[in-house]
């Protein structure tokens, strides 16, 4: 997501905020974009791929729960984050709760795109 309150004219990294952790965009923590500017970072992708392809262990979420990356609700594995990232009155605030969500297909389709791209560094766990 985009930092509540960021200049549009003048954004930085620093406003860019995965979805699932609440952390910035930084060199060692690359970012991919889902619908509406939503985000997911390496680590979380990291966590996301590993639980539910690697281990098959992919949770299903209730049917008002959709896909912070594709917004739609699929039947099939999820990953949920373990911290909820809140924006209240333009700030950010984490909690130590169950998060947002993402589907297998955007889990699979993120892992593919960013390990495709040489400057993230990135690699598909496992
Ligand atoms: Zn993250
Ligand atoms: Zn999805």
């Amino acid at each position: 997501m985009l930092r509540p309150g960021a200049d549009p004219e003048n954004v930085s990294e620093l406003d860019f905020l995965c979805d699932f952790c609440g952390s910035t965009w930084k060199s060692d923590r690359p970012m991919i974009e889902g619908h509406k500017g939503s985000l997911i970072c390496g680590h979380c992708l990291t966590a996301a791929y590993t639980q539910v392809v690697l281990r098959n262990a992919g949770l299903t979420v209730p049917e008002h729960v959709a896909c912070t990356l594709c917004l739609l609700n699929k039947s099939g594995d999820y990953w949920q984050s373990g911290t909820r990232v809140e924006v209240r009155e333009e700030e950010v605030q984490i909690e130590l709760e169950p998060g947002n969500a993402v589907c297998r297909w955007c889990i699979e389709r993120s892992a593919g795109m960013l390990s495709k791209d040489g400057e993230s560094g990135w690699r598909k766990p496992g």
